[in-house]
């Protein structure tokens, strides 16, 4: 099982906490946890996000979670695509580190950030992304952040982009939530868009079960399944949660609940082993 969608650090984006007060504790405390939380869940891959705007050193924002995954078997870096960067240098660094492989997707983090995808800043990073065959992974939807900006968040922008980049391939987080019909028509008219399932529902392992979470988990399944019908695009859609948003297990079973079964390994597995080339 292959969780294309965690966070081992603080994204750092204007208006947003650290997520869980867990990702402010050392590297060694934050690598146990997930660990812990992979094995219980049978995780054998997740991809953690960076965080944004770390200084010159650091132009992906990825050294916190590297030297995490370490420390976690299976676990591999997102690179923050950050469209306030325009040098050529910050570029030069960037290329640096995708062609050593050490970022699985880059990220873009739309609505907390008030650049649209089609905006000129991230032509570059849709570029590198297409040279170096690893995918662009956006934020869409619903935001944690009262400064973010919903119409930059919306998933017709990655329509915009898909049309003028063919040769990159574009998730968006979260199916668009709760734009997921939006999304699911993006998906279905354009050859190299993927979804990911994560952060639909968050809290705590009892906010998952009481019947508050129940009934939202139901809600959400048929807007899971609802997408999944009109994409025609089973193949399109890849595990994550979020974490520590949401609890590993308990995101998984409400996942695995929502899709048919006749798609689980796809959306469990093989989809995302195709998409980050595995
Ligand atoms: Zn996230």
């Amino acid at each position: 099982m292959i969780d294309a969608h965690i966070h081992a650090v603080s994204p750092n984006l204007p208006g947003t906490g650290p997520l869980a007060p867990l990702l402010l504790q050392p590297p060694a405390v934050v690598a146990a946890e997930i660990r812990r939380e992979m094995q219980t869940s049978g995780v054998s891959m997740a991809f953690a996000m960076g965080a944004w705007n770390c200084g010159e050193d650091d132009p992906l924002g990825i050294n916190t979670t590297l030297e995490i995954a370490e420390q976690v078997p299976g676990l591999k870096a997102i690179g923050i695509a950050d469209p306030t960067r325009t040098d050529d240098a910050h570029f030069r660094h960037v290329e640096e580190l995708l062609a050593a492989g050490r970022v699985v997707a880059l990220k873009g983090y739309l609505g907390y950030l008030h650049f649209e995808p089609a905006h000129a800043n991230y032509r570059r990073y849709y570029e590198l992304a297409a040279k170096y065959k690893i995918p662009v992974m956006f934020h869409t939807g619903d935001t944690y952040s009262p400064r973010a900006k919903l119409k930059y968040a919306h998933p017709l922008g990655v329509d915009e982009v898909a049309v003028d980049h063919p040769d990159t391939r574009f998730v968006m987080c979260h199916i668009g939530n709760p734009w997921t019909l939006d999304a699911a028509e993006v998906i279905y008219k354009n050859m190299n868009v993927w979804a990911d399932v994560s952060g639909l529902l968050v809290g705590t392992d009892e906010a998952f079960a009481d019947d508050e979470g129940r009934e939202a988990a139901v809600e959400l399944s048929h807007a899971i399944q609802r997408a999944m019908r009109y994409s025609e695009r089973p193949n399109r859609f890849i595990y994550g949660t979020d974490w520590p948003l949401a609890p590993m297990t308990a995101y998984r079973d409400f996942i695995f609940e929502a899709i048919p079964a006749e798609f689980h390994e796809q959306v469990f597995e093989t989809n995302a082993k195709l998409l980050f080339r595995l």
